[in-house]
């Protein structure tokens, strides 16, 4: 069924939607307001699923959901998976592609979010600024004196690995603070004031801060190994605001017990929302639950151009936002 056929005058309430996994209620609303949504029909109920899945037209997901070429291949009439998140890596955008399936994403309306909580984290791990908070409830200000001496951030050299959207982002913000930028990305990009290095270990070797927001998936996983936090070196810290898989944990976990880097600000990690209880017990590591667009603001702007992708597909109107490898 596409939409030049007959049937896409119905109106969009019977068009079939699979919510392949838990999603933004943000995104629900919009979804239960215009489609039939089925709401992770094929985990709760295997035989209505397998009913409902030849009139299934569309897949709704978010950044961190899986779409296996095993689902798409039981879809035979979907047309488009929207994915609320900028980030695609649990698609498989090719086997959707060999079908004929469109792939949509949510890039920009998070640039800001991403690139506050990138400051936030780097500040916070420089600073300490959790563990001052614990210093102050817990009365040691009064009982021990004052807090340790901590790390100055302004002015200190910045590497980012990967300079995309989010990335650029980060690096406007940094420059207010006065920060020396270079960063690593698969392509130079000229145009842009910033020192560019062939690889993530290059890049780590000459700077104090290093910040990763690179997409997941295979071509990233593990970018940032031993080698490279060895490079980062014992007053290095790292943030990663990327995926879990860009960077490798165990090694992480190692160099941060180890000393062979100084802290680290991580958003996300490989195994969510499971987090290793040795990671959880570095007092130098600052922990957030995947936050990176968690705010109202972004979170409905996210809903809104996912679901604007679902609404001009079924119109008949071009798509807002496919991901670079749907675009013609
Ligand atoms: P983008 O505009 O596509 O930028 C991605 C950058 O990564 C590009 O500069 C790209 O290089 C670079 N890159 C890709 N593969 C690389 C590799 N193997 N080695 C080095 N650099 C590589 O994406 P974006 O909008 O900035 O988003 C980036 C990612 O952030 C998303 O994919 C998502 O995983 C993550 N994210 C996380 C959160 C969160 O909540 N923490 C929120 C949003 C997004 P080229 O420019 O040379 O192609």
């Amino acid at each position: 069924m596409t939409i030049d056929d007959p049937t896409v005058k119905l109106p969009m309430s019977a068009f079939e939607v699979l919510a392949v996994s838990k999603l933004s209620p943000l995104y629900v609303a919009h979804l239960e307001g215009a489609f039939t949504l089925l709401d992770r029909l094929h985990e709760t109920d295997p035989a209505a699923f397998a009913a409902a899945a030849p009139r299934i037209r569309a897949i709704a997901a978010s950044g961190e959901s899986k779409v296996p070429a095993s689902l798409i291949e039981r879809l035979p009439a979907l047309e488009l998976i929207s994915v609320m998140g900028v980030g695609y890596d649990g698609v498989d955008v090719a086997a959707a592609k060999a079908r004929k399936v469109m792939v949509t994403h949510t890039p920009d309306v998070l640039n800001d979010d991403v690139a506050d909580l990138a400051i936030g984290l780097m500040l916070c791990a420089a600073r300490q600024l959790p563990a001052a908070d614990r210093y102050v409830r817990e009365g040691r200000w009064a009982q021990q004196g004052p807090m340790p001496l901590q790390r100055k951030m302004s002015g200190a050299r910045l590497g980012i690995v990967g300079m995309g959207r989010i990335g650029q982002a980060i690096a406007t913000r940094a420059t207010a603070f006065g920060m020396q930028i270079a960063y690593t990305a698969r392509s130079a990009k000229p145009a842009l004031p910033y020192r560019y290095l062939p690889d993530a270990a290059a890049l780590a070797a000459e700077v104090d801060f290093l910040v990763v927001i690179t997409p997941g998936g295979a071509g990233t996983r593990k970018l940032i190994d031993a080698r490279v936090l060895q490079a980062l070196g014992s007053k290095g810290i790292l943030v990663n605001v990327a995926r879990g898989s860009v960077v490798d944990e165990a090694a992480l976990i190692d160099a941060l017990e180890k000393g062979v880097i100084a802290g680290a600000g991580l958003d996300v990690f490989e195994d969510e929302p499971n987090v290793p209880e040795r990671l959880r017990a570095l007092p130098h590591v600052v922990l957030a639950p995947h936050i990176g667009s968690a705010t109202a603001a972004t979170r409905q702007a996210m809903a809104d151009l996912a679901f604007g992708n679902l609404r001009e597909h079924f119109a008949g109107r071009s798509l807002m936002t496919p991901v670079p490898e749907c675009r013609t």
